[in-house]
């Protein structure tokens, strides 16, 4: 890399974003890291990152809400510069079972996991199709692939984001923008400490690799995916699951 390449990371501040902030930071990008509510966390990544002699900067927005994503977008680019990598990892859950499913769940989690990925990708690809070279890692889900009881919310928005990214890599494969997916399987963060120690069992039951998997499991790979060396490599869905889903 020639010049540091500017990184954004939306709801870098915590779990696997962070992580995934820190070892893009560590392979020498800019990043940019977003957050929504926990500014302390997104303080503490960035200053991780330029205590290590990196440069990381936070900026507030809620990127289901397309104008805070405008003004992300356009605050990285005044202190930065254009954003060639976008990391869409920010997401949420509201599980429940279908029946009791309330329509406001629904909404949540299809706009916090899938419209988000929409308005931060399209306002990426502007700078990506300037620069001739880009990389859209999304965090999709190992459920998006075999389904959960209780996350059909959550699961309908992983897999649109496998569709939405596979057109994505097609729209823009000859223009030097590669378009990924990732879908970790049971990571430790705290979005899977909320689940019961049963629930826990239940899933490391089916992990092959017979442990849970860490934050930075998935951030070597999104690492890897925003590298050149991963030019041809587009449109794909890589499970970080410990074996889970193999077929
Ligand atoms: P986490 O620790 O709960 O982190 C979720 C992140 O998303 C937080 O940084 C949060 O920021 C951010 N976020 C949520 N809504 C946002 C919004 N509207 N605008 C901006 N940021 C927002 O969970 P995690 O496990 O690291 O999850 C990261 C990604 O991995 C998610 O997409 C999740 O679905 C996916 N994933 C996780 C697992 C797992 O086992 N942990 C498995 C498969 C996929 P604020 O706190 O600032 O709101």
């Amino acid at each position: 890399m020639t010049e540091p390449r500017i990184a954004l990371v939306t709801g870098g501040g915590k779990g696997i974003g962070r992580s995934v902030a820190l070892h893009l930071a560590e392979r020498g990008y800019t990043i940019v890291v977003n957050y929504n509510r926990s500014a302390d966390a997104a303080q503490e990544t960035c200053s991780a990152i330029t205590a290590a002699g990196g440069r990381a900067g936070a900026i507030q927005g809620d990127v289901s809400n397309p104008s805070d994503v405008q003004r992300i977008f356009s605050e990285a680019d005044r202190s930065f510069g254009p954003v060639t990598v976008l990391v869409n990892n920010a997401g949420v859950t509201r599980d429940g079972l279908l029946m009791r499913m309330k329509e406001q769940d629904w909404h949540a989690v299809l706009t916090a996991n899938l419209d988000s990925v929409y308005y931060c990708t399209k306002e990426a690809l502007r700078g990506m199709v300037r620069a001739k070279w880009g990389r859209i890692i999304s965090v999709a889900s190992v459920v998006a692939l075999i389904g959960n009881p209780g996350q059909a919310n959550y699961c309908a928005s992983k897999a649109g984001i496998i569709g939405f990214t596979k057109s994505v890599a097609r729209e823009y494969a000859a223009k030097g923008i590669t378009a990924n997916a990732v879908a970790p399987g049971f990571i430790e963060t705290d979005m899977t400490e909320a689940l019961s120690a049963d629930a826990r069992m239940a899933l490391m039951t089916q992990v092959p690799a017979g442990r849970a998997g860490r934050p930075e499991d998935v951030a070597a790979l999104v690492s890897y995916l925003a590298s050149d060396e991963a030019s041809y490599i587009t449109g794909q869905v890589i499970a970080v699951d410990g074996g889970m889903t193999m077929c």
